[in-house]
């Protein structure tokens, strides 16, 4: 089997080991000249872990990376809500781990040029795709303008929130959902948080100034991103970044006082795909749905529905299930977005910005979460919780049946 994955971001990659360990021929594009190193996803739950290892990559991830220690929601200026003790689950073999995606990047690339089963293509941007009954091809266009067609058995679609695979089967505008009226400033920084006694996860709640202050690597760089108003242009959000770092963090810093190493804003969206599989192509992941960073669900969700995806090509690689098991992926996987990650991502969002601060307590996650610190069946069933996105599609083969 022959299976071309446009996209090289983390679950295009993290698709093509998993299929290439299972003797599957995969040829994966990307249209930038190299790995994406702007600043988001840095945190690996447990869901996405489990698929890190399938794809064998997971001692250099682990060993490039570091296991985070509390969760702490904050006032502004560090006063402590509650706090989730040990979120990266430390006892757990599928504990978290940081490891920002700039990172990340290297680690899958080396790996995949390793395996003689996936042939990586950059400078080859995806301009349209078609399929008959027998074949998926894209048709790309490289950096010098020549076009050719990639034939494939099956197509997968991995190539982000403005999925060039995603329009060519709907249409340039057809993804239903929302877009939030905030855009999400993600910059990285060095400042010495740990001196006001910050945990190596923080959320600041505030109706103007939310932020997440996180830890991102193990010499100290960290992620602080926060709302901004849409209509500010990228030149604005970098000129009001001093004001916002001097208004919201601890400390109340002036510039010279951190280090600002990186800055972009993005827009925020809720959006889902009719239907994530269309004959002989998918798309997963960013490509299919949208949820705002808030909490990190976003490349949970997307290394879910690919380490899901893998499963059902391999059982029609092996012939143990046939070619309706994609079907099922794709009420499945739209079933636990609709459910889940879309409700919980959207609960996350309104939380930072529109709780009651002096009833912050009566909040229905934030008072499980203060019972998690001295119940241990309630610390478990939060633990458990990050595994909701998880699916076993081994389960629909023939053989098991
Ligand atoms: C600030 C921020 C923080 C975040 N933090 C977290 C977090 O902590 N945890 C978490 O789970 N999620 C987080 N997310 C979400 C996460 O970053 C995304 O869900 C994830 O990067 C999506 O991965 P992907 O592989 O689907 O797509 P992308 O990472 O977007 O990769 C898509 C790839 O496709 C390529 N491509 C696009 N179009 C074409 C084309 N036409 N032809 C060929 N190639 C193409 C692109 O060049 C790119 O390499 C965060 C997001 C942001 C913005």
């Amino acid at each position: 089997m022959h299976v071309v994955i446009v996209g090289a971001g983390p679950t295009g990659f993290v698709l093509s080991l998993v299929l290439a360990r299972a003797g599957i021929e995969v040829t994966l594009l990307d249209k930038e000249s190299s790995i994406d190193l702007r600043p988001r996803a840095a945190h690996l739950a447990p869901a996405g872990i489990r698929v890190l290892k399938r794809a064998g990559i997971l001692d250099d991830v682990r060993r490039a990376g570091f296991t985070p220690d509390n969760f702490t929601w904050r006032k502004r200026g560090g006063e402590p809500i509650v706090s989730y003790k040990d979120i990266g689950q430390k006892e757990n073999p599928e504990h978290w781990t940081v490891l920002p995606l700039n990172l990340l990047g290297p680690i899958m690339l080396s790996h995949a040029e390793k395996n003689s089963n996936i042939s990586v293509k950059f400078g080859h941007r995806v301009i349209s795709t078609g399929q008959d009954g027998t074949a998926a091809w894209a048709v790309i266009q490289a950096n010098d303008g020549t076009e050719k067609k990639v034939v494939a058995d099956f197509l997968v679609g991995c190539d982000g929130g403005t999925s060039q695979v995603r329009k060519s089967i709907f249409g340039p505008r057809n993804f239903p959902g929302k877009t939030w009226d905030v855009q999400l400033v993600a910059t990285n920084i060095r400042y010495p948080f740990e001196k006001y006694g910050y945990d190596d996860m923080n959320t600041i709640v505030h109706p103007d100034d939310a932020h997440v202050a996180a830890r991102i690597t193990k010499d100290g760089l960290w992620r602080v991103s926060y709302n901004e108003d849409t209509k500010l242009t990228h030149e604005e959000v970098v000129k009001n970044c001093p004001v916002k770092f001097e208004r919201m963090l601890p400390g109340n810093p002036k510039p010279g006082e951190y280090t600002l190493v990186d800055i972009n804003p993005y827009k925020q969206h809720q959006r889902c795909v009719e239907k994530m599989r269309v004959g002989r192509i998918c798309v997963a992941a960013d490509a299919a749905h949208l949820c705002n960073p808030w909490g990190g669900l976003g490349l949970t969700g997307g290394f879910a529905d690919i380490a899901g995806l893998a499963e059902c090509l391999e059982g029609i690689h092996s012939g143990q299930a046939d070619h309706s098991i994609l079907d099922k992926w794709d009420e499945v996987r739209r079933d636990i977005y609709q459910s889940y990650i879309n409700p919980i991502s959207t609960a996350n969002f309104i939380r930072v910005a529109q709780l009651d601060l002096d009833r912050a307590l009566e909040d229905p996650f934030f008072s499980m979460v203060l019972k998690s610190n001295t119940d241990p069946e309630v610390k478990k069933k939060l633990d458990e919780s990050v595994y909701a996105v998880c699916h076993d599609f081994t389960q629909y083969y023939k053989a098991k049946a």
